[in-house]
């Protein structure tokens, strides 16, 4: 059987084109995968805790609970989810193949909203059953306002536009932001770098690596190493947060789709459709900029409208 709508993905965006495509009564599939991207289904929102900028939700909730919201919202209108990992697709022709973990099929359209795992190193004290989501994070907008960051110094790892922005988002809850990259220069564009300089709360450690962080169930200290003289500290923190950027979901696609160079999914301004006709992206596979759950949410809508278009008119 040929579905008329696949989509690869489990997040805000995956399941609000789902809801969106099963109300139009197109029978969507979603394959939400299996610890695809490192993180179980949901994405990176069951990698947060407390979420407090998504609409509708006035006392905020928990990053898992939503997950498991939106996934009840799909299957309540229908449809059917996969907790299988689309390994491979074949886009050059439709109908479009696809081949997960246990099953082969066809799809007249596909919506990919496979997400971007966010980069973190392999700092001592970071680790999964260490302190990370103990106050170590690689979201400062989903974690920063936490109360246990609040007045206290914070951490950020990266020298990009993310660690900019991030680490200037932090100076409204925290003591002080220690910045911390491993070379003098910035990779920031001059806008983000000069706006992080301007901010007084923010302490620069260029040149420098995070040896370790370390703590009793929550982030205490964070030990630096200054990379030009070799000499170590131990600075009293709350928190740390990795802005050290993204990689993009989209190695199963085996460069089908026309891409940027960190790997994105392109679509035409305005839209989600990619390079392949009756393909769309949505969320942050294809978003380098926004990577919020509201804005995946809003392409995943946007992919389902236009699948649906796409359905009708071919
Ligand atoms: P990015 O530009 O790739 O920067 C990543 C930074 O992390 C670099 O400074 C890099 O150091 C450092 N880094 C990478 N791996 C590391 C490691 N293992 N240990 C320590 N440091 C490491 O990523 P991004 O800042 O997330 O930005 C991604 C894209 O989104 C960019 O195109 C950016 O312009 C865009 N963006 C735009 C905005 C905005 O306009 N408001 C906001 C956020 C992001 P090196 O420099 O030494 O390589």
């Amino acid at each position: 059987m040929t579905e008329n709508v696949v989509i690869i993905g489990s997040g805000p965006a995956a399941h609000t084109a789902a809801i969106y495509a099963a109300r139009a009564n197109l029978t969507p599939v979603i394959f939400e995968g299996f610890m695809a991207g490192g993180v179980a289904a949901g994405g990176q929102l069951t990698t947060t805790t407390d979420v407090e900028n998504f609409p509708g939700f006035p006392d905020g909730i928990m990053g898992p609970d939503l997950c498991e919201r939106f996934r009840a919202q799909s299957v309540r209108f229908g449809t059917r989810i996969f907790s299988e990992t689309v390994n491979k697709v074949d886009l050059s022709k439709r109908p479009f193949r696809f081949e997960s973990d246990e099953q082969q099929g066809e799809a007249k359209t596909l919506i990919i909203a496979t997400g971007a795992t966010a980069k973190r190193d392999d700092v001592p004290g970071t680790r999964d059953n260490e302190l990370w989501q103990k106050g170590v994070s690689a979201c400062a907008v989903c974690d920063g306002a936490l109360p246990v960051f609040r007045n206290k110094p914070l951490f950020v790892i990266g020298g990009g536009d993310s660690a900019m922005e991030e680490a200037g988002f932090l100076t409204k809850f925290a003591s002080k932001v220690y910045l911390v990259h491993r070379r003098d220069e910035l990779r920031a564009s001059k806008i983000m770098q000069d706006r992080a300089r301007a901010n007084p709360k923010i302490e620069w450690l260029l040149s420098h690596h995070v040896l370790k962080v370390e703590g009793q169930g929550t982030v205490q200290s964070v030990t630096v190493r200054d990379l030009k003289t070799d000499k170590e500290r131990a600075i009293d923190a709350a928190g740390l947060f990795f802005a050290i950027g993204h990689i993009p979901n989209t190695a199963f696609l085996g460069g089908q789709l026309a891409t940027d160079d960190q790997g994105y999914v392109i679509t035409t301004p305005g839209t989600t459709q990619t390079s392949v006709a009756g393909v769309f992206a949505a969320g942050d596979v294809q978003d380098k900029k926004w990577r919020q759950a509201i804005t995946a949410a809003g392409t995943g809508c946007m992919a389902a409208l236009e699948a649906e278009h796409f359905l009708g008119t071919h």
